[in-house]
């Protein structure tokens, strides 16, 4: 699939909903419509208009030599905002004739008042119209994915090797840091989270100073970015002793439910099914109440997207997608425990890209 056939099926949106053009103007939906590699980064400033017969890029002087050099032997007409981007976008969008413009509702509020205001015409909100295309990954995205993947379980691996009691958690947040972007991370796909013993319980802890301590339970969750697709992993270890029966109980248990949840993928199954499959088999354990995230979300080029595989989630399963597997128990005062894999949705099942060992590991 290029680029260019993402650039059509946006069309074919347009043409069912009476819209005379899109203007999208968040990075990921940019990146992946114009597949420009080496332009886009999350502060970029810059619009994409695509209408019937022409497709524009408008970008600013930091990021136009890349944009233009990217843009070669494609369709797009690559052009460098002189002062408000978004007032010379409405201007040739007006200049053109065009009467209705749809753009996306996650673009900042101040935004979509402003071009409402400065566009005459009707603006309409393109709901999803490239979220949803971007749920079914080609060849190359998984390929890109799966790289990722595997330069994030080497960081856990490299990792694993200098974990003791006494190195506090920033300094491993900055070993796998330092790893990744060192073998190849286009910078990270979110801040990892490092979070030992006590701070285990609080599924998104912010990393500390905090020290890891004898038979503290020590939970991991990274992804490296390759090519502008993300990883996202997360597994927990014991560090400093063997494993109390609690806490391989509770492991025992995640464990159980990331394996569950993995089998129920499958391309038409509902997300809602899978996450109820890892969710009930925790509750049978009588560790549901413990479990309060949903089970996983789609990652590409943002490493939260479509689909949301959670209790209430209307999403169905499609071939081509990447979703996490993400259950976790998270027991106040006594720790947490989180095994997160990414895995490719599959016509009969699915791949599991990540391939960091989920044996309880206990570093003594
Ligand atoms: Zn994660
Ligand atoms: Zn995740």
């Amino acid at each position: 699939v290029s680029a260019q056939d993402r650039v059509d099926s946006l069309r074919a949106h347009l043409d069912e909903d009476g819209v005379d053009a899109a203007l999208i103007s968040t990075p990921a939906n940019m990146r992946y419509l114009t597949g420009f590699a080496r332009v886009f980064d999350d502060s970029i400033a810059g619009a994409a208009v695509i209408a019937p017969r022409y497709q524009r890029f408008y970008t600013d002087s930091r990021y136009i030599e890349a944009a233009r050099a990217a843009a070669e032997g494609t369709m797009w007409d690559v052009r460098q905002q002189r002062e408000s981007l978004f007032t010379e976008v409405c201007d040739d969008l007006k200049a053109d004739g065009v009467g209705t413009i749809a753009m996306e509702s996650s673009v900042p509020h101040s935004r979509f008042v402003f071009i409402s205001d400065r566009f005459d015409g009707r603006v309409v909100i393109s709901d999803r119209w490239v979220e949803s295309l971007r749920e079914v990954k080609d060849a190359g995205e998984l390929d890109a994915a799966g790289r990722a993947a595997t330069l994030t379980d080497a960081a856990f691996d490299h990792v694993l090797g200098m974990l003791r009691p006494g190195l506090r958690e920033v300094d491993v947040a900055l070993e796998l840091e330092v790893y990744m972007r060192g073998n190849g991370s286009e910078g990270l796909a979110f801040e990892p989270i490092v979070a030992s013993g006590p701070n285990s319980s609080k599924p998104h802890a912010g990393i500390s100073l905090r020290e890891i301590e004898p038979g503290d339970l020590l939970t991991m969750d990274l992804g490296a970015r390759i090519d502008g697709y993300c990883a996202d992993l997360t597994r927990t270890v014991v560090v400093g002793a063997r494993a109390t029966a609690e806490q391989r109980r509770i492991y025992e248990a995640v464990l159980a439910a990331n394996e569950a949840g993995i089998a129920a993928v499958r391309a038409g199954v509902s997300a809602r099914e899978v996450d109820a499959v890892s969710r009930d088999l925790l509750t049978s354990l009588h560790l549901g109440e413990y479990f309060g995230h949903s089970l996983g979300h789609g990652v590409g080029l943002q490493v939260h997207e479509g689909p949301r595989l959670a209790p209430r989630s209307d999403d169905i399963l499609r071939s081509g997608s990447l979703v996490t597997i993400e259950p976790g128990v998270y027991v106040p005062g006594f720790g947490g425990v989180r095994i997160e894999d990414l895995v490719a949705v599959e016509e009969r099942g699915s791949r599991t890209l990540s391939r960091a060992s989920k044996d309880l590991i206990e570093i003594v």
